[in-house]
């Protein structure tokens, strides 16, 4: 049975898996490794060291299908929906651009929710902690080398990290790349981001009229969302969240800092931005050096091809300009 290695346990890695194992003409043995402790990438969702329940998204915030996509992935979007994964995103989000025909989605239980839907419907071998450093060929397969434990071998393996992380890759795979493919991969570029996650006590309320906002007026906050009024769920025993995106140059400032010093600052502007918010319980900031593509792989048809055979590719939201539905493009191959 050919074994297939995916690499990365976010959108594109857990819907790729999903694909191959609905659509492979020949059974085949999934496996898909993720360095990270859980599975979501830039679609994590974090949860409260007191009380599971409470969760915030902290890499993107809502899914938006465009009429084109709709066309195009109107399948995924209705299995999503019929699950109740995804719901209508209808809570108030002051400064959202809207384009006609767009539709804005919410995960309720998270937006690392989608990426376990697709892990569970893949069956595959998911292993956490896994962190690949050097992917080469021997005997016609791949043999893929992790920070620890012994090399495995494979026949296919696709590479969902963001490109920067692919080119860092040691072995045969830093010779195999074409100068070609090495420029097109050296033109993909990220913006860089904190998120900092907050978590207060059952009970607790933040008295503001809208469940989002987009902010154009502060050098450090670029997003505030009461992420539990943004998914419909007010609880009585279950605290509300926030999340907090910072600006871009605050992100590239900062990159080089220590989180816990930026966690500081980014918290100062919030309590200065809405005074009298309440002492959260628990926080969790995360820094997104890789956050949106800003400049998507050129003539890349979501996805890139680095070896034919045996099959090494790569793919994700860099190979395409959309983020949902460009995963969903460069995962169908
Ligand atoms: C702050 C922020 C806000 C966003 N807002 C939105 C939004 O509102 N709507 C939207 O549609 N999109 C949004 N996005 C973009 C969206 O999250 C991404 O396009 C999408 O999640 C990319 O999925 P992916 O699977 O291609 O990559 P990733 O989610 O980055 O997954 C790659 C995985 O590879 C793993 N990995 C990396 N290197 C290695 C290695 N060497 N070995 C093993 N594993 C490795 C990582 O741990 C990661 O889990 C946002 C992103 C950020 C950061």
């Amino acid at each position: 049975m050919a074994r297939v290695l995916i690499v990365g346990a976010g959108l594109t890695g857990s819907l790729c898996a999903a694909l191959l194992r609905k659509e492979a003409p020949r059974p085949v043995h999934l496996a898909v490794w993720d360095e990270a402790g859980d599975s979501g990438g830039r679609m994590s969702t974090a949860r409260s060291p007191y009380n599971p329940q409470s969760t915030v998204d902290l890499g993107a915030q809502y899914i938006t299908c465009t009429p084109h996509y709709a066309k195009q992935h109107q399948s995924f979007y209705d299995d999503l929906l019929a699950l109740g994964i995804l719901k209508p995103l209808t809570a108030p989000i002051e400064g959202m651009v809207m384009k006609e025909g767009d539709c804005n989605f919410m995960a309720p239980q998270g937006i690392s929710s989608i990426i376990k839907h697709y892990l569970k419907e893949s069956g595959a071998d998911v292993c956490f902690r896994h962190c690949v450093t050097q992917i080469n060929l021997r005997n016609g397969k791949w043999e893929v080398s992790k920070e620890t434990g012994p090399p495995e071998q494979f026949d296919i393996v696709v590479l969902t990290m963001p490109v920067p992380q692919i080119l860092q890759l040691q072995g045969d795979i830093a010779n195999l790349i074409s100068e070609c493919q090495r420029r097109q991969l050296e033109s993909v570029s990220y913006s860089s981001r904190y998120a900092l996650g907050l978590f207060y006590e059952a009970g607790t309320k933040i008295d503001v009229p809208w469940a989002g906002q987009y902010i154009t007026s502060n050098p450090c906050i670029r997003f505030i969302s009461i992420d539990n009024k943004k998914r419909n769920i007010e609880s009585s025993e279950i605290g509300p969240s926030l999340v907090v995106h910072t600006t871009v140059p605050f992100g590239v400032t900062h990159l080089d800092h220590c989180t816990e010093d930026a966690q500081e600052l980014i918290f100062q502007q919030l309590e200065a931005f809405l005074p009298g918010l309440p002492r959260p319980v628990a926080t969790r900031c995360q820094k997104w050096r890789h956050s949106q593509v800003t400049e998507a792989a050129a003539n890349a048809h979501g996805q890139l091809t680095l070896h034919p055979k045996p099959f090494l590719v790569c793919g994700g939201d860099a190979f395409t300009q959309s983020n949902f539905d460009g995963c969903i493009t460069s995962a169908r191959y």
